[in-house]
């Protein structure tokens, strides 16, 4: 599958519905949805996509480790000889 990068992954699960990586993200491309998730929050889901710029911004202002990752070009690294 060829998807857009950068972009981010939210593991709707994980998510406790804190609500921080939201004003925490600049180009909005995150909001609360109005499901609920297994363990019974409001969790958070991708509403802009397209306008992720990779920025890690979400991803630390999470407090919930593994709910959302962030995928961004993989950098070209030079042969050392
Ligand atoms: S990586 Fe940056 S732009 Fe992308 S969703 Fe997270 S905070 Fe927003
Ligand atoms: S910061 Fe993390 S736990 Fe809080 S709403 Fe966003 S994804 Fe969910």
């Amino acid at each position: 599958m060829n998807q857009k990068i950068p972009r981010i992954e939210i593991i709707s699960d994980q998510c406790k519905g804190c609500e921080l990586c939201i004003p925490a993200c600049k180009p909005k491309v995150i909001a609360i949805g109005d499901k609920f998730n297994k363990i019974g929050y409001q969790y958070a889901t991708i509403v802009n996509g397209d306008a992720c710029t990779g920025c890690d911004a979400c991803y630390y202002a999470c407090p919930e480790p593994g709910t959302i990752f962030v995928y961004k070009k993989k950098r070209k690294v030079k042969d050392s000889v």
